[in-house]
């Protein structure tokens, strides 16, 4: 089977993703194989394939959005799951056993391991998932339009959540791409008041067509001050800039998995007034399921860049030029 491997992380410029031909792979015990039909490329796949993020295997197959046909099933898994639409997200294990496991926090949990990175993911023909962290998808979306909930769209649901936003609040979404305009659109349909500060003209004109309230640049002071915010874009410059933009009490998450140094901070300017600063890591499955369920009761305005899968290496290229509007998937 066709896939795409992360050879030597580096700039993208230099080609640290590789084509390559693959002997099918085989489902385990309790495990589907899966016929991709669409798979998200996230910004995750980018620093792993830069190198920002440590690779775990080397020659793993990225790509962890991934929408599929399960085609066969590993001993012990569940047979009725041939034929249906499944999908595969980031986090695809933990242990079950240890304290983060135990007390609703799996995506804490130290030995926990990925979709595209500890796992060969689905820039591929064929993939491999646990049959627990194969998720059901919400009928009304085709293949290349759910992609992106996978990742975009669960890690920002989880990021909205840790932000507290209150009941009719003001959020402040900094970066609008595949994660920002699906969380913008659950704070709207949430009944938000959503302020987008981001580059490109592109984006923020999308980001008033979705109903924000306003749109400008990353370092633009928003027209009020903000209950929460999110940070999407990789740049830990915009912390204070988006601390600073919120009301008393606001909260600022940052969604992404890597951030470049976030310069020193000001108490007074930027935390004093019970401020908070926090991070989100990964996803539980309860958050994937909420968010799935949430996907099925209120139609998302999912916008995708559809690429075949050999040009995945493009479809990087453009993520890190800032080229796309929305999301970018692969089809096989
Ligand atoms: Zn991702
Ligand atoms: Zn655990």
């Amino acid at each position: 089977m066709r896939t795409w491997a992360v050879r030597g992380p580096g700039p993208i410029g230099t080609g640290p993703l590789v084509a390559e031909d693959r002997p099918r792979p085989r489902a385990g015990p309790g495990e589907l194989l899966v016929r991709v039909l669409a798979c998200g490329v996230c910004r995750t796949d980018l620093h792993l394939a830069e190198g920002d993020l440590a690779p775990r295997r080397p020659g793993v197959v990225p790509g962890h959005e991934v929408v599929g046909e399960v085609v066969d099933v590993g001993a012990g898994a569940d047979v009725a799951r041939v034929g249906r639409r499944v999908g595969i997200a980031w986090l695809r294990g933990t242990c079950g056993r240890c304290r983060w496991c135990r007390s609703g926090r799996e995506n804490l949990c130290p030995s926990s391991v990925y979709t595209g990175w500890d796992a060969d993911g689905g820039y591929a023909e064929l993939a491999v998932v646990p049959q627990h962290w194969a998720y059901d998808l919400p009928p009304g979306y085709d293949d290349v339009h759910v992609a992106p909930l996978l990742c975009a769209g669960i890690i920002g649901f989880r990021a909205l959540r840790l932000a507290e936003l209150p009941r009719g609040g003001r959020l402040g979404v900094y970066g609008f791409g595949a994660s920002g305009h699906l969380t913008a659109q659950v704070a709207l349909a949430e009944g938000a008041t959503v302020h987008v500060l981001t580059r490109g003209e592109a984006a923020r004109a999308l980001a008033v067509e979705l109903g924000a309230a306003s749109a400008g640049g990353p370092r633009d002071a928003p027209p009020e001050p903000l209950d929460a915010a999110i940070l999407f874009a990789p740049a830990g410059d915009l912390v204070p800039v988006a601390l600073e933009a919120l009301d008393r009490g606001g909260t600022l998450a940052i969604a992404g998995i890597h951030l470049s140094d976030v310069p020193s901070l000001s108490y007074q300017r930027h935390l004093f007034l019970e401020r908070r600063l926090r991070s989100v890591t990964a996803n539980t499955r309860q958050d994937a399921l909420d968010l799935l369920a949430l996907a099925g009761r209120t139609r998302l305005r999912v916008t995708a860049t559809p690429y075949p899968l050999d040009a995945a290496d493009r479809a990087l290229a453009d993520l890190a030029a800032g080229r796309v509007t929305g999301a970018a998937v692969l089809i096989p």
